[in-house]
């Protein structure tokens, strides 16, 4: 599919074109990873604890999904979460999960408890036709959907002798999903395009990354081997003005794991002691992958 030469998209938010650029442009490096190294989430058995998992109460206990099930998680604590922290991860993942992920997750299938009965039938586009701005609806199948992720720095964890806490947001990184935007400029024969874009959330976001790391790790039993677990949860559970300590991302290439939808790796910096999750969300289109500390190896605990 060819773009035509002179097709710009646009980006706006809150009514202000927030980025203007050409498609076809540079894309971010991308090499392909071998799914064949990672382990699949879907057989990693669930475990039952009996406790919350975020503060150890033994009250009102719910089931706690390692990954969203709205992002297609199947791995579970059983008994894992209690009331008050089942609301606070609810929260901050609905923010994360609603707006054009909603949409992407609706195009891929992914399990919806209202069953996708929230999602818009519709996209609203501004296209240009000869010199005239219009606004036309088009289906959602039919329509190019945009999905935000962002690029941060370090976590801040990480830099010797830092105490910084927050999280820098360095770039964001457009995601193409649904329809080809190239095949919708053609078949519209139009040379512009507006698209209205959501909110952006890169603190609801860090935090659903680092609960769903924090609890992988609790899953796979390195939790217990850390020194203090209790400051990434609260940075993601209490206090989200400290979450840049624990989160932050892998620069490019990006890599794509074909045929793998969340990628969850649980690793060690040796020579800090220092225990760390790698997670990557939308694997298949090689959407960045995160780093979220997990804290200090305790003397004598390995992790593998
Ligand atoms: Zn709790």
């Amino acid at each position: 599919m060819k773009v035509a030469n002179n097709f710009t998209l646009r980006v706006m938010r809150e009514g202000k074109i927030v980025r203007e650029e050409t498609l076809g442009g540079n894309l971010p490096e991308m090499r392909a990873g071998d799914p064949s190294e990672l382990a699949d989430l879907r057989c990693v058995p669930s475990i039952k604890t009996g406790f919350c998992i975020y503060c150890g109460s033994t009250n009102q206990l719910s089931r706690e999904h390692v990954v969203p099930y709205a992002l297609g998680g199947t791995l579970t604590i059983t008994e894992g979460s209690c009331e008050v922290c089942r609301k606070k991860t609810h929260e901050f993942e609905t923010d994360v999960l609603t707006g054009p992920m909603r949409m992407v997750r609706y195009l891929q299938n992914l399990p919806s408890s209202t069953k996708h009965r929230s999602v818009p039938k519709t996209v609203e586009l501004f296209v240009k036709l000869g010199e005239m701005q219009q606004q036309i609806e088009l289906p959602i199948e039919k329509a190019p959907i945009f999905l935000d992720f962002y690029e941060f720095g370090e976590p801040k964890y990480l830099e010797a002798a830092s105490r910084g806490t927050s999280l820098d947001v360095c770039s964001v990184v457009t995601g193409s999903y649904g329809q080809d935007p190239g095949h919708v400029i053609s078949e519209l024969s139009t040379k512009g395009m507006t698209i209205v874009g959501a909110p952006r959330r890169p603190v609801a976001f860090a935090r659903m990354i680092a609960k769903i790391a924090y609890c992988f790790a609790f899953v796979q039993g390195h939790i217990r081997k850390l020194e203090n677990p209790s400051e990434l949860i609260d940075a993601f559970m209490e206090n989200p003005n400290l979450i840049g300590r624990f989160v932050g991302s892998i620069p490019p290439p990006f890599v794509k794991y074909e045929g793998v939808s969340i990628r969850v790796a649980i690793k060690a910096l040796a020579s800090e002691g220092i225990a760390y999750a790698e997670v990557q969300l939308f694997a298949a289109s090689g959407a960045p992958t995160y780093i979220v500390v997990l804290g200090r190896i305790r003397d004598g605990e390995v992790l593998s």
